[in-house]
């Protein structure tokens, strides 16, 4: 059977990544519009897979958000994200697809989980509290596959990424993670002669980010290679603290003006470093360094954001 690949959420920074490295290596990807199908409604999207019968599915729609949409929009967050997994997976299975991979984040792992923090140490710990809601639709999404796989015999897996940043990323400063926040600060603050840029938190908490390249080729990977029951991580394997991050990030922009650090904003969990070692030791490894992702992010936010506003 010639192998079909549907990405959903292909919009998104991850699915975008996706698409363009599963076209750069000629293989057949079908995608749909959100205007003509909306995963949150189960009879679409049952109707719309069983016509169009991919052979793999790549689940990268979510939800997503930085720490301060998820305390805004508990809601949407655990409404949207456990709908439209479960409509995914359970339409694929009543479709007859037979290999689907299923995104979650790191933010699924308890707070104070040992670090690295390993596969196995899921639900074994309370959640940060600041994103519980995704975190809990998440690990749904995970069960979810394993109970198709253990009942149903579906090779349906579900791979961990670390913190991602790249290409198509969210840049409005209410909802985006802590990488497009910065980029978009400093970018401001230099164009618009501005001193300060005011940083949440304290600066201290230590995180882990990976270009979504790289992400992308994980997937594809796992995609092609790993067929288990448990999750596997993908991450960079290092971490680095807000305050050093946003060092790195003035001199990526060209900002040299002043940074504060604003306490009375979350810092979120201490830290979060996954253990990537499974993943690695199967052959894959990141190849893009934190600078020189950076750098090739703010170049395409120069051509595609500050062009468009
Ligand atoms: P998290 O990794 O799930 O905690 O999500 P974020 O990327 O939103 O935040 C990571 C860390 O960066 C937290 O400690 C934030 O307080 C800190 N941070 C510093 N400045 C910013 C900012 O402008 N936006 C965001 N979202 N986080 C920031």
């Amino acid at each position: 059977m010639e192998e079909k690949v549907f990405v959903a959420g292909h919009r998104g920074m991850v699915g975008s990544a996706i698409l363009r490295l599963l076209r750069s290596q000629g293989r057949n990807v079908i995608t749909v519009d959100r205007s003509i199908l909306d995963l949150r409604r189960q009879t679409e999207v049952e109707f719309w897979l069983r016509a169009n019968q991919p052979t793999a599915i790549i689940f990268a729609a979510a939800k997503v958000g930085g720490i301060l949409a998820n305390s805004t929009y508990p809601a949407d967050f655990i409404y949207d994200n456990l709908t439209i997994q479960t409509n995914v997976i359970h339409g694929a299975h009543k479709a007859g697809v037979d290999r689907l991979v299923f995104l979650g984040s790191s933010c699924i792992y308890p707070k104070f989980a040992p670090q690295p923090i390993q596969e196995s140490a899921l639900l074994t710990g309370p959640l940060e509290p600041t994103n519980e809601w995704y975190a809990i639709a998440k690990i749904s999404g995970i069960m979810t596959c394993q109970a198709y796989r253990r009942q149903h015999g579906r090779r349906y897996i579900s791979v961990m990424p670390c913190n991602l940043y790249g290409p198509n990323d969210n840049f409005n400063l209410e909802t985006s993670h802590v990488l497009p926040a910065l980029m978009r600060k400093f970018h401001e603050a230099r164009t618009g002669g501005a001193r300060e840029v005011v940083v949440w938190g304290t600066g201290s908490p230590l995180r882990e980010f990976l270009h979504v390249d790289d992400l992308a080729r994980g997937v594809v990977f796992c995609l092609d290679n790993y067929d288990e029951y448990e999750h596997i991580n993908c991450g960079a394997g290092e971490d680095q603290s807000i305050k050093e991050i946003a060092e790195l990030m003035a001199s990526v922009v060209g900002y040299k003006g002043r940074l504060v650090f604003d306490t009375s904003k979350p810092d979120g969990t201490p830290r979060k470093i996954m253990d990537s070692s499974r993943l690695r030791a199967l052959g894959w490894r990141p190849s893009i360094s934190l600078e020189d992702g950076l750098r090739a992010t703010y170049e395409w936010y120069l051509e595609n954001i500050c062009k468009s506003e």
